[in-house]
């Protein structure tokens, strides 16, 4: 291979392209350190042209791009290739414009989530996206994973969020409709394409986003119930009788409930005693501060009083807030007995969430009887995650593990992934809930926006 080295100093400068070992450890793996790769490049351009420019030599050269954000992905998304470029666009964080009257924001992809936040809620607005990994999570990693998170409930996933894209495509095209238009069906709607493609098919490098008025009421509950049946119904009631201020409702069962509250008694209290069989966090946003804390505690004294809710804590302040957040978000000390673990994030009908989560539990108990299991998720969604240990995680038995949740997704008609993507670790299973039509029609777009394949080879459609 030619070495294109010179090249890619001169469109960004000899201070901007790491080679060897100077390519830090985040630049070749991501946050489940699964992988690690060898890059042969580490180019951190400061504009769409330069990407452009980036892209063009590696085209040219046939050079493998795995373009990468905050290196959050969970499953080998963002993991580049040994031996080809690793395009990290952090320098490429403005926050460009926030809209008052369209109600939109435009950033540039490299920007992280937990900024674009706090941009937005400074000229009081919402951008309603919001993740555990928000702090290192970026706007370009967001898009190419199709995130979801906390509130999707309400406001729906990235792709809802995505008015306009600005991308370079594989052969350093830049492809741009930087618009503020709800509306727009004017022939196909292309940047749905790069909205969850994993850095597949082409490089976001610009997004203007929609965004809300800000909420400024926000009530946050721990509720607990006796069976899922009657947290589903809860869910569902929640959702009519708060008039859609229901933003949140992560479910927990009682093993995630238990340990999570169990490892954080050293730095916060314990909001409810354990013994029922499923927790649910609830949160409400809204503007009227005159009706919406009483609303929201009328409904649950209903929930209550009709047997349906069986405990219920509403926070009072900032701290109890957090505390009753942190249960759902701080994964650290309760995950720490488990390690190393699995992680799973599986889609399907709220009605078959229980049943699934049985048929884990059974399949995966009945060849590990010792195994550690814990489910959460954003309920409302129908989006579940599973953490699965045996106190050891080699290649057969995440195998095994892979095949017992997959097949259980399989049966319920669900999805191997409902919001962290594919990357590496999920790309045999694809054909287990894709049909081979679907599948024909994907590598048939793959082929048209990245002929040469060199945008993140290994991933979502390639099996390893
Ligand atoms: C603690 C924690 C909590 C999480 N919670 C959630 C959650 O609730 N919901 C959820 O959906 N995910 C969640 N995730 C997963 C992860 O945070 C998201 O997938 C996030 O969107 C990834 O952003 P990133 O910038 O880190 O992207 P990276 O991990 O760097 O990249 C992810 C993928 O996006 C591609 N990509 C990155 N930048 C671009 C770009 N500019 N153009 C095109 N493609 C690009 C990469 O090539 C890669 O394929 C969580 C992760 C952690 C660690």
């Amino acid at each position: 291979m030619q070495d294109i080295g010179p090249k890619l100093i001169e469109i960004v400068g000899a201070s901007q392209v790491f080679t060897g070992d100077d390519i830090g450890e985040r630049y070749r793996t991501d946050i489940s350190h699964k992988y690690t790769s060898k890059p042969a490049f580490m180019v951190r351009p400061a504009s769409t042209e330069e990407v452009a420019a980036v892209m063009r030599v590696a085209a040219e050269n046939s050079v493998p791009v795995t373009v990468i954000g905050g290196q959050t992905s969970t499953c080998g998304a963002a993991v580049p290739v040994d031996g080809g470029i690793s395009l990290s666009l952090e320098r490429m964080n403005r926050i460009v414009e926030i809209d008052l009257i369209s109600m939109t924001m435009t950033v540039e992809a490299g920007c992280v989530l937990q900024v674009a936040h706090e941009a937005a809620e400074a000229e009081g607005a919402l951008l309603p996206i919001d993740l555990g990994a928000r702090g290192s999570a970026t706007i370009g990693g967001v898009i190419g994973t199709n995130a979801g998170g906390n509130r999707v409930l309400r406001w729906g996933m990235m792709r809802d969020m995505v008015i306009g894209v600005e991308a370079v495509l594989a052969d350093g095209t830049v492809i741009s409709s930087l618009t503020k238009m709800l509306k727009d069906n004017a022939g196909y709607n292309w940047k749905h394409l790069l909205i969850g493609s994993e850095g597949t098919l082409g490089v976001v490098t610009r997004a203007v986003l929609r965004i809300r008025p800000l909420p400024t009421t926000r009530q946050t509950a721990l509720v607990a119930m006796d069976s899922f049946d009657d947290a589903a119904k809860v869910l569902r009631r929640l959702e009519v009788v708060l008039s859609g201020r229901l933003s949140s409702f992560e479910i927990m069962w009682a093993d995630f409930y238990e340990r999570m509250t169990e490892a954080q008694l050293p730095v916060r209290p314990r909001p409810m005693p354990v013994g029922h069989s499923h927790y649910a966090l609830l949160e409400a946003m809204g503007g009227d501060a005159e009706v919406d804390a009483s609303q929201f505690e009328r409904a649950l004294a209903d929930l209550m009083e009709q047997g349906l809710v069986k405990d219920a804590v509403i926070a009072s302040s900032d701290r109890e807030r957090e505390n009753i957040w942190a249960i759902r978000e701080d994964l650290g000390p309760g995950m720490s007995t488990m390690r190393p673990f699995a992680s799973y994030d599986a889609s399907m009908g709220l009605r078959d969430m229980a049943a699934f989560a049985d048929d884990v539990r059974a399949s995966l108990r009945a060849i590990f009887p010792d195994i550690q299991m814990v489910f959460y998720g954003h309920a409302g969604d129908g989006n579940l995650h599973a953490n699965i240990s045996v106190g050891a995680l080699d290649k057969e038995i995440q195998r095994k593990f892979d095949v017992a949740v997959f097949d259980a997704v399989r049966r319920v008609g669900g999805s191997i992934a409902a919001e962290h993507g594919i990357g590496m670790s999920r790309a045999p299973y694809l054909s287990w809930t894709r049909s081979p039509r679907e599948l024909e029609l994907m590598a048939v777009l793959k082929k048209a926006l990245d002929p040469e394949h060199i945008l993140n080879p290994g991933k979502l459609l390639d099996a390893m």
